[in-house]
């Protein structure tokens, strides 16, 4: 056996059987992953399993699971070819994007991937997703933090769960898939990160910045409520959440309060209620009045690469104008400037 993966089970949907006796869905031993998807003894691949202990629904997944999950990587990192790992679908953009922001100068492939119906269910997408995610990442091709689902692999940090339902849970509507996986897998090569001989040795970042708020706006907003949810003691940065092109009211109100709260030292970053698109404040006077008061813009990054981003970036004890200047630019493939 030529190539080696470590497969970690976080919890979620995927990992789970039917008890015979209750009829309700259980985990079942994750280290005997071998008897529920017997094709993985085909693989001429190495596979170690490592599980959470517990084993945890993704909708309790926190920064504390991020940290877990990226030493569990680190300490392996020179064993095994590559990565896959297996997360309930609710948080898994969340988790996948933090992921892409705390592993710096990453060589190798961290897959994503779960399922919408259990492995131990006959009618399970797990099967599919597990296999090919495993080939994907023992072949080395992509050295990215991805979800892989339903036939495509997507970069993480442009990910979003779009469907509750369908098979098809999954989509990054603002950079193309990095592999589609039909007869054979196709690489798109030309999207996918290039690492060079000179790229430093790995490094993980795991102090991350909670004190974050995600504020979405909508018509009938009161100013009260909003000033409210920006004056938190302690913040220290806030996704806003705008629509189309990053727009927001032009209301005295509204805009002195992200005026105040950006020179009160909290940094606040606009991004798209839509979505696919980007953000461009200097489109309309309604984006403008926000480019004026400091919001920084967030182009077309995604809600959940915006918070994993400004945790990470908050985190790192960097100077006003350093975060400006990092949340502004491209720093892990997750916007396009
Ligand atoms: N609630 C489950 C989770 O996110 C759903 C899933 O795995 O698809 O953990």
């Amino acid at each position: 056996m030529d190539r080696s993966i470590l497969l970690i089970y976080t919890g979620g949907t995927i990992g789970m059987k039917t008890n015979p006796e209750t009829g309700s869905l259980a985990p079942f031993d994750f280290t005997q992953i071998g008897n529920e998807v017997p094709e993985l003894r085909k693989f001429r691949i190495r596979i170690d399993t490592v599980a959470f202990d517990p084993v945890i629904d993704s909708s309790n997944v926190s920064p504390v699971e991020w940290e877990r999950l990226a030493v569990t990587i680190r300490d392996a990192y020179d064993g095994y070819d590559g990565f896959v790992v297996l997360h309930g679908t609710d948080t898994m953009a969340y988790t996948a994007s933090a992921l892409s922001f705390m592993m710096e100068n990453l060589a190798k492939p961290i897959i994503f991937t779960g399922s919408q119906i259990p492995i131990g269910v006959l009618r399970t997408d797990g099967r599919e997703n597990l296999v090919s995610a495993i080939e994907i990442a023992a072949s080395g091709a992509v050295p990215e933090v991805c979800i892989y689902f339903q036939n495509s692999l997507l970069r993480a940090n442009r990910t979003i769960k779009y469907n509750a339902e369908h098979f098809n849970a999954f989509r990054s509507p603002n950079y193309p898939p990095l592999a589609e996986a039909g007869i054979a897998i196709k690489y798109n090569e030309p999207y996918i990160r290039k690492v060079d001989s000179f790229l430093p040795s790995l490094k993980v970042d795991t102090a991350l910045e909670t004190r974050v708020a995600v504020v979405r706006i909508f018509p009938g907003l009161r100013p009260e409520i909003f000033r409210a949810m920006l004056r938190v003691e302690g913040l220290r940065g806030v996704v806003l959440e705008t629509y189309g092109a990053g727009n927001a009211p032009t209301d005295g109100w509204f805009v002195e309060t992200v005026a105040e709260t950006v020179a009160s030292g909290v940094v606040v970053i606009n991004v798209t209620q839509c979505a696919a698109g980007s953000v461009d404040m200097e489109l309309y006077d309604t984006g403008r009045a926000l480019l004026k008061a400091g919001v920084v813009s967030g182009h077309d990054m995604t809600t959940e690469a915006a918070v994993a981003k400004l945790m990470y970036l908050l985190g790192r004890g960097l100077s006003k104008g350093q975060l400006v200047n990092y949340l502004g630019m491209s720093i892990r493939g997750e916007m396009t400037v």
